[in-house]
């Protein structure tokens, strides 16, 4: 008896354990673990908790009842919601509660989260079939595709893209949310994604591939990670799309004048496929270097200073540039949204400071900015115009891609913060934010005190439970220039033959209130529009520089529920209008 009861613990244990972001990334910490304590971050993710919790859940849910021909509780939501994505934002709204609920605590969070998991097993079983969709005529979509009628995709507006909203939430519901139950279906939602598609040959599944399917090819392979079955990995390699993959697999660059938010997903899911793949598997290769040669490619050639990507949903081509001095749909938030996630899996992979340093550009300049930091509306759109403004979106009305996504943005400031590796015994820390990390695996606890970026730099305190030996990494990120960083502990400076964009090591055995100093002196440097050398953005430090230009002629700031008022459409000021700098060294 006793035996069976020690037996049990175990398994409650490693379940528990299981159940948290190191499920499926083993070097993340459990967003539970890592509190923020201050700062723009931490007023962002209550604020989120706050916006998060004005919405309708049985609203969000109409769409997956009234396809399962079940009675409705409420009425569904306007705007995309009724536009033919209904149900996409439910998909997101449930990661978003999983999330909060992870890095918060919050107990509304919770309820409603498993309130929504419930719903969804609901819908399932009165589907019959595994399914759970939102968008209208889901029934004969997957029909027509059972069938092979592929071209079927285009009378839908985006079907696989909204349904793996749905996978996505209840993925994360388990992951962050510790919901077992979202867990189980889950993967009977995948199994049903395997079904319909497996009759397709490979030339159907490219055409199928044309229409926008976010990142399916993820889902599948985080429940190959869940399960161990290779039907999933098979299914997420069938979602790869090779028009893109191939091109990639080349080093060749075919993003030109792509809808920049198609593809961005894709490539997560190479990634995935890569991180989980064998080393020794024949097409490793192929995944890593698609994977990794997407993100150099839009990092380093299509992105603008603030880690954003695309004007008017789209990649420009390189000579185009210039049409961000006078577009009103700059960079999208939701790009950059799953660039992070891109960043963060391929530093899972080989933990470079350049993976680090773009998280930091994306997530100070583009993520933290896309909520209003007092009613805490989010942001499609971030014209890159000179003295244009951007909309924001009210709760309940707005129901675009990036509301969706920027449910989910502010819940995971956390994440990325500190990583682990078991093997190497090493604790890196990525960002400078004041927070407290409990590394429960080691009984340690890191406190993290800085006012950055207002402060060049910041102070880790190490506690211990008892003394111990493990790796400090710390981020000598590219901005601060050779020799000027400063990392001191016990009166040594371990920063001092180091090079930026390095990881600098102090690998000794830490006592209780062990302190670091850190010092990242900020200098401030123009940087070029991409192919555009007489458009500069002013950079200090990470933070791309701004001005107040008044607050006049913005119409529409705040969007309604119309199809069109996600774009600002006010009058753009003239480029002779705008404020602008004289200066001895930059010259017009
Ligand atoms: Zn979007």
């Amino acid at each position: 008896m006793k035996k069976k009861w020690i037996l049990l613990l175990l398994i409650t244990i490693s379940f528990t354990n299981l159940a948290a972001q190191d499920a499926l990334y083993p070097n993340t910490f459990p967003l539970g673990d890592v509190r923020i304590t201050a700062g723009p971050f931490k007023h962002a993710c209550d604020l989120n908790v706050k916006v998060l919790l004005q919405y309708d859940t049985d609203r969000l849910l109409a769409p997956f009842l009234r396809e399962a021909g079940l009675p409705k509780k409420a009425e569904t939501y306007g705007n995309w919601e009724k536009d033919g994505l209904d149900g996409h934002i439910g998909g997101h709204y449930l990661s978003a509660l999983a999330i909060h609920y992870a890095a918060t605590g919050n107990q509304e969070c919770k309820k409603r989260m498993d309130y929504m998991v419930s719903e969804f097993a609901r819908v399932q079983q009165a589907n019959g079939d595994g399914s759970i969709c939102g968008f209208p005529n889901s029934k004969k979509f997957a029909e027509e595709i059972r069938k092979g009628n592929v071209g079927i995709v285009w009378n839908y507006w985006v079907a696989w893209y909204n349904m793996h909203k749905t996978y996505a939430g209840l993925r994360d519901a388990w992951l962050y949310g510790k919901n077992e139950k979202a867990k189980k279906i889950f993967l009977k939602f995948c199994d049903w994604g395997v079904d319909v598609i497996s009759n397709l040959d490979d030339r159907q599944m490219e055409r199928m591939l044309d229409n926008e399917f976010g990142g399916m090819n993820e889902v599948y392979a985080d429940a190959w990670q869940m399960t161990g079955n290779p039907k999933y990995l098979d299914t997420a390699k069938r979602f790869s799309h090779k028009q893109i993959f191939d091109s990639m697999t080349r080093r060749i660059d075919n993003l030109d004048n792509k809808h920049a938010n198609t593809q961005v997903p894709k490539a997560v899911g190479y990634q995935r496929v890569a991180e989980l793949n064998s080393k020794t598997a024949s097409d490793y290769n192929e995944f890593m270097t698609a994977a990794e040669f997407f993100w150099e490619t839009v990092v380093f050639h299509r992105s603008l200073s603030l880690g954003g990507n695309s004007r008017g949903e789209h990649f420009p081509e390189a000579g185009k540039c210039s049409d961000y001095m006078h577009e009103r749909q700059g960079p999208e938030s939701c790009n950059t949204n799953n660039m992070l996630k891109l960043t963060e899996g391929l530093f899972r992979i080989h933990p470079k400071v350049e993976y680090a340093d773009f998280y930091e550009r994306a997530l100070y300049n583009h993520i933290l900015s896309t909520q209003h930091p007092e009613h805490g509306g989010y942001v499609y759109f971030t014209p890159a115009c000179p003295s244009h403004y951007r909309v924001y979106s009210a709760p309940g009305e707005a129901m675009w891609c990036c509301v969706g996504t920027g449910m989910e943005n502010h819940g995971k400031y956390g994440q990325f913060i500190y990583t682990h590796d078991t093997v190497d015994n090493a604790l890196y820390v990525n960002l400078f934010i004041p927070s407290e990390l409990n590394w429960k695996e080691k009984k340690i606890k890191i406190v993290q005190e800085t006012d950055f970026p207002n402060e060049e730099g910041t102070t880790l305190t190490v506690n211990p439970s008892k003394a111990t030996q493990f790796k400090l990494l710390i981020r000598y990120p590219s901005w601060v220039e050779q020799g000027k960083m400063q990392v001191v502990c016990d009166g040594v400076d371990y920063a001092k033959n180091a090079q930026p964009g390095s990881y600098i090591a102090i690998d000794r055995q830490w006592s209780k209130g062990d302190v670091v100093e850190i010092k990242t002196p900020m200098t401030v440097r123009i940087e070029e529009l991409p192919n555009v050398p007489n458009a500069i953005s002013i950079m200090r430090g990470p933070i791309l520089l701004g001005a107040r230009t008044g607050t006049e002629n913005m119409p529409g700031l705040i969007a309604g529920g119309g199809r069109w008022e996600h774009i600002a459409h006010g009058s753009l000021v003239s480029l002779f209008d705008v404020p602008y700098i004289i200066g001895k060294e930059v010259i017009f």
